[in-house]
């Protein structure tokens, strides 16, 4: 599995002499997977770097569908998703994919914020190449993918079924076995809107990552929480203000400080540790400073800790 970076900056894009190392496109991910079929390509998030991302992915040549996974509908999460090419591309399939909240879902964000005054285009004009599926409840859902097979997404009630009696998932009109698959499932993050994070563990080479951001500290996380985090080989986490930011101004925002992401991934054993939505006003040496808070949390254990950049690409 591969995760590439497009946009790594929170709440707004930047542009600045002091904001280069780091980027300024807002959150968008890409994840390669060898379980994933040819020509569908997967993201997380439509933020603005999901312009270079589309660019990227249609120069392949063989870009057949893209599957986006939005943790949520603020605008930093979905504002490159109507001024990218493929959803004016009607012979590629799109899939919108997300939680509901007060009745949104991708569907409705798309029809609210896709239109006149607000957008030249009128969602109905491009829409007949796309499908959604809500995750009303996040949790109960599982997406499974086989490079042969395709993808499918279902109940984890069903998914616990196959894991008990043969592990072999109907997709499409054959069965794989688990081991041949990625697996994503979710959970709820903290923030004002309903929110996901996405697990997704390649099962052929045993390699998971979690992408949990737009996240506030949050002491004592729940079991099923700390399950979901468990032993990641790569956590990505909102690190977006500093200590004293968060103390000072921005605590209830539904963000994290470094110091928290870091206690977070020793306390669940990850691997490695990436810092992301960066605050738009963090120039590059804030967000060094931001790390050096992380350093001074790591302590002794041997947490990996970096801060993500736009066309970062992490091996896992
Ligand atoms: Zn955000
Ligand atoms: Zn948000």
């Amino acid at each position: 599995m591969k995760v590439k970076f497009y946009g790594t900056r929170g709440s707004v894009p930047v542009s600045s002499p002091d904001k280069v190392l780091y980027g300024g496109n807002t959150t968008c991910v890409r994840i390669y997977s060898e379980c994933l079929p040819a020509g569908l390509t997967l993201a997380i998030d439509a933020g603005s770097g999901f312009v270079p991302l589309s660019w990227d992915a249609l120069a392949e040549g063989n870009l057949e569908e893209i599957i986006i996974l939005f943790t949520h509908y603020h605008y930093d999460h979905t504002q490159g998703l109507f001024l990218a090419p493929p959803i004016f591309m009607k012979h590629l399939k799109l899939k919108l994919c997300g939680p509901v909240d007060q009745g949104i879902g991708p569907k409705q964000m798309l029809h609210e914020l896709m239109r006149p005054p607000y957008f030249p285009v009128h969602h109905r004009e491009v829409e007949s190449h796309i499908t959604y599926k809500d995750f009303e409840f996040p949790k109960t859902m599982v997406i499974v993918f086989h490079a042969q097979g395709g993808y499918r997404i279902m109940t984890i009630e069903s998914y616990e079924r196959v894991l008990a009696h043969d592990s072999m998932l109907p997709i499409g009109r054959e069965k794989f076995h688990v081991s041949e698959c990625l697996i994503i499932t979710m959970h709820k993050s903290r923030h004002p809107e309903q929110t996901v994070s996405y697990r997704i563990e390649e099962k052929t080479t045993n390699a998971t990552f979690v992408f949990l951001t737009d996240h506030e500290n949050e002491d004592g996380l729940p079991r099923s929480f700390r399950n979901h985090l468990m032993g990641a080989d790569l956590l990505v986490m909102d690190a977006q203000y500093s200590r004293e930011k968060y103390e000072k101004f921005t605590s209830g925002f539904g963000h994290g400080t470094p110091d928290y992401c870091v206690r977070v991934a020793e306390d669940v054993g990850v691997k490695k540790l990436g810092l992301t939505h960066h605050d738009p006003a963090s120039t590059d040496a804030d967000i060094a400073d931001i790390m050096k808070e992380a350093e001074e949390t790591r302590k002794k254990s041997d947490l990996e800790v970096f801060a993500c950049h736009d066309y970062l690409e992490i091996d896992l």
